[in-house]
């Protein structure tokens, strides 16, 4: 994942995690069912929010995002 310094607020945007939107390193994840040949939409989310698991036998990372 690209790590970037701060977040791009030009569009409201806020943490889907934490849900503010403080300044802070923020990556950028690809949303999942929405690719378009090579493009796919991407979700900033502080780096300090990700709190990942390892489902090991589906070799799945996953958090859950309330
Ligand atoms: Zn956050």
């Amino acid at each position: 994942m690209r790590v970037f310094k701060e977040p791009n607020l030009s569009n409201g945007w806020k943490c889907p995690i934490c849900g503010t939107d403080k300044e802070g390193e923020i990556v950028l994840v690809g949303v999942i069912y929405t690719e378009d040949g090579n493009n796919m939409e991407a979700e900033q989310i502080h780096l300090s929010c990700i709190n990942l698991l390892y489902d090991k036998p589906s070799g799945v990372l996953y958090q859950r995002v309330v």
